[in-house]
């Protein structure tokens, strides 16, 4: 490896129960499997160390719950990704946690092993809705976790909010963005409520246990979420997320701008030296491999110039700023907005897409459609 990475992302997939919309790769808490599956994240990121150069000025860790690990453990960890920061960079340093999982005992280790900011999986303040959604926690646990975490010292908190929640009203989610404002976050991600494909969500949907909010109304929310929260004074740095000045996560910032980042654990993908690779979604065949002195990798891809032109494109047009022409100009040596005329052209012609010197970007109405016209651009 030559690039020097500046960005880490390390999964834990231990969660205490699994939530029915839930797609990402996690596993309920085995006890026994956390201080291996400490030693294998451990092992991978010495691994990289040695062949590479690491001068981290963005780590973030998630899940899964990271802290559903035991405080000693989870400290370890983060001590050991805390050793990869750039010195000379001010140092972000994330860690997802959700309500009913941070005892002040696991917010001293966040603390104490470098994080700095905090992404609590609210997702509602409605106990009818976080039953629909199977999470665990009790809306005022927020509250406390958001105070627990600043006693401790954490610099940032962001909350997570799902809004289109089966029988949620627009009056229901208003209550909600409310409720989250009470708490003075610094960042606020907002994403519409999605039924994956294996989820016990999606099969709810599928036998009528569940009914999906009506579009028109999700539509309405999602305007309903810019306006509210931009007379709070949260800018829209990205469709689904939101900060007051200086407070964006540049985590994934790195992500939406299409550079690398290295990638650790079960299931977790990494993007270093135009390769995209992804490990292996399961928590005891990482163990294995890592004890067997073997890659965790289940695929590799390396990206010609077209292609990562094609992602960074994609990706760029969920930013509010969208796409920069000097800079991607700089990187691909040509102007998306010549490079791209076809697909531009439709979505400007629908008034789904603006270009000027500077940028193409969505308009607010391309945003409520944003995943057809980003998918024109595969
Ligand atoms: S807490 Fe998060 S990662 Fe864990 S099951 Fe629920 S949604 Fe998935």
């Amino acid at each position: 490896m030559s690039e020097i990475v500046r960005s880490i992302y390390a999964h834990v997939p231990f969660c205490h129960t699994i939530c029915g919309y839930c797609d990402f790769y996690s596993e309920v808490l085995d006890r026994n499997a956390v201080t291996p599956l400490v030693d294998a994240l451990i092992a991978e990121l010495d691994a990289y160390a040695v062949a590479t150069s690491i001068a981290a000025d963005t780590i973030f860790v998630g899940g899964g719950t990271p802290t559903t690990l035991p405080a000693v453990e989870l400290r370890r960890l983060l001590t050991r990704l805390a050793q990869c920061a750039n010195s000379e960079a001010s140092l972000e340093f994330t860690s997802e946690a959700n309500p009913a999982t941070v005892t002040p005992e696991i917010a001293d280790a966040l603390v104490a092993g470098g994080v700095n900011r905090v992404s609590i999986g609210a997702q509602s303040f409605d106990k009818s809705e976080l039953r629909v959604l199977e999470r665990i926690h009790h809306p005022p646990q927020v509250a406390q976790t958001v105070a627990t975490c600043r006693a401790a010292g954490v610099d940032a908190i962001s909350l997570d909010l799902i809004f289109g929640v089966p029988g949620q009203s627009m009056n229901a989610w208003l209550s909600n963005l409310q409720a989250a404002l009470a708490l003075e976050p610094d960042h606020l991600s907002c994403y519409g409520l999605t039924y994956e494909r294996g989820t016990p969500l999606f099969d709810q949907l599928a036998t009528g246990v569940v009914t999906r909010v009506e579009s028109e109304l999700e539509a309405e929310m999602f305007e309903a979420t810019i306006d509210t929260l931009a007379a709070h004074g949260f800018d829209q740095y990205e469709i689904s997320n939101f900060a007051k000045p200086g407070r964006e996560c540049r985590h994934n910032l790195r992500y939406w701008r299409n550079e690398p980042y290295l990638g650790i654990g079960p299931s977790a993908a990494g993007f270093v030296d135009g390769v995209r690779y992804k490990n292996v979604p399961d928590t005891a065949a990482y163990v294995r491999a890592s004890r067997l002195g073997q890659s965790a990798r289940i695929s590799e891809e390396r990206l010609d110039a077209a292609a990562r032109s094609r992602e960074t494109m994609m990706l760029e047009l969920r930013l509010r700023e969208g796409v920069a022409r000097g800079r991607f100009a700089d990187r691909f040596g040509a102007d998306p907005a010549a490079l791209f005329r076809d697909a531009i052209n439709r979505h400007l012609s629908l008034g789904l897409l603006e270009v000027d010197a500077g940028a193409v970007r969505l308009t607010r109405a391309g945003q409520l459609v944003a995943d057809s016209v980003i998918a024109d651009f595969i």
